[in-house]
């Protein structure tokens, strides 16, 4: 189910250590003053109504500034030059996969960004990708899983798979990320005239022998992956290919736009 922005925020809010600090100084402060509250409003301070009240109004006043927080990772994706999928082509469907926990790190790792964004060089391909698909098969539809990842989120999923037999998965952030880190990757699949993706054999996010390009082969001979499955992400490949992307032997829905060398000499690495 997918979690509203509110309701994240007011997590947030609730659990935040800087709440709980501010409820300190509050108490704090109350204990220091010398002269003690009138009874009247020791009364209603403890009645319910008023307490719900007086959450309710520090909401309010709390919200637009953590709505603000929000506004600024896409402001820092846009300051950077990065640009927005579903504003360049509101046909291609977005479904960040790490904005709710069930990927394979378990945890929410976009808790402020519900927007791909990529790099207008790999946008435009990913925008002629589409179009192949479209020439082809017109009900169909790219939908984008994951697109530019900050450093930062990096950080965090490399610490869920350091020291497993995930990492070869995870490009380590100490030595410089990987492509998305750049804006310059994309997570993606098709998707039929009923938003439903077509069967690729493995879930996206899948990390496993049965996700990897150079197995197909053995995977179709094992029974392991049908024909249609196989087919399926020959489609993938063709149209990301046709955009300008280069497909990674173990991931079928990962594509670069160009190599990691060509990145860090030509473009700027999202903190
Ligand atoms: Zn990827």
């Amino acid at each position: 189910m997918k979690e509203y922005p509110v309701l994240r925020h007011l997590r947030r809010f609730l659990l935040g250590r800087w709440w709980i600090a501010l409820l300190r100084s509050v108490s704090s402060l109350c204990h220091r003053g010398s002269q003690p509250l009138p009874a009247t409003w020791q009364g209603l301070a403890t009645k319910p109504i008023v307490r719900g009240l007086s959450i309710l109004l520090v909401l309010l006043l709390f919200y637009p500034a953590l709505y603000a927080q929000q506004a600024t990772l896409s402001q820092k994706m846009s300051s950077m030059g990065l640009k927005s999928v579903t504003a360049a082509d509101s046909t291609i469907l977005v479904d960040l996969i790490y904005t709710r926990s069930d990927n394979f790190t378990d945890q929410v790792l976009y808790e402020d960004l519900d927007e791909a964004y990529l790099h207008p060089h790999a946008l435009a391909g990913l925008l002629k990708a589409q179009k192949a698909l479209k020439d082809l098969y017109p009900r169909y539809s790219l939908i984008v899983y994951d697109a530019a990842r900050p450093m930062q989120v990096q950080q965090q999923m490399w610490r869920v798979v350091r020291g497993t037999t995930l990492r070869k998965y995870v490009s380590n952030p100490a030595n410089g990320g990987g492509l998305h880190n750049y804006g310059l990757a994309v997570d993606v699949s098709i998707v039929d005239e009923e938003g439903v993706p077509l069967a690729m054999g493995t879930e996206v996010d899948h990390l496993g022998e049965e996700s990897h390009i150079t197995h197909e082969a053995d995977l179709l001979r094992e029974g392991k992956l049908t024909k249609k499955e196989a087919d399926n992400r020959l489609l993938l490949r063709r149209v990301m290919r046709s955009g300008g992307f280069r497909a990674l032997p173990s991931e079928w829905w990962h594509f670069n736009w160009c190599s990691r060398q060509e990145a860090r000499e030509n473009y700027q690495l999202i903190p």
